[in-house]
């Protein structure tokens, strides 16, 4: 590791269906491990050190966070870690945080862990950008 600040992503949502379940509830997604092609020809783009790795502790293949020497960072730290990247305790922490817009013309299947909080800091405080 080379200490160096690492700029990390993740993907969110206003809502999502899984089989009978619905939520129009702000959510996160960790554990990333499969995604329509629109969506990684977008994060190709917006977020190049956020691709597929093998993790040696999970023994399998998911969407994780590089930093710029390449190092691997978990997403178990970002998520599920208070006061990770995705797990901020305070406004001042989720306002460091960019939520990037886009307007999907489809809905998109991911395989994904759901985060949902009941009161979301990232939604609420987050800048927002339109991509
Ligand atoms: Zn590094």
């Amino acid at each position: 590791m080379c200490g160096k600040k690492a700029e990390v992503f993740c993907l969110a949502s206003a809502g999502f269906v899984e089989d009978d379940w619905r939520l129009d509830e702000f959510t996160h997604f960790s554990n990333v491990t499969a995604l329509p092609d629109s969506l990684k020809v977008i994060l190709k783009k917006q977020a190049p050190r956020y691709y597929l790795d093998y993790t040696r502790q999970r023994g399998s293949c998911y969407f994780m966070n590089h930093c710029r020497c390449g190092t691997k960072l978990a997403d178990f730290y970002l998520h599920n870690n208070p006061e990770g990247a995705f797990y901020p305790v305070s406004e001042q922490q989720a306002k460091q945080l960019i939520l990037c817009e886009m307007e999907l013309s489809e809905t998109v299947e991911i395989a994904a862990t759901i985060v949902v909080n009941d009161i979301d800091l990232i939604e609420v405080n987050a800048k927002r950008e339109q991509c």
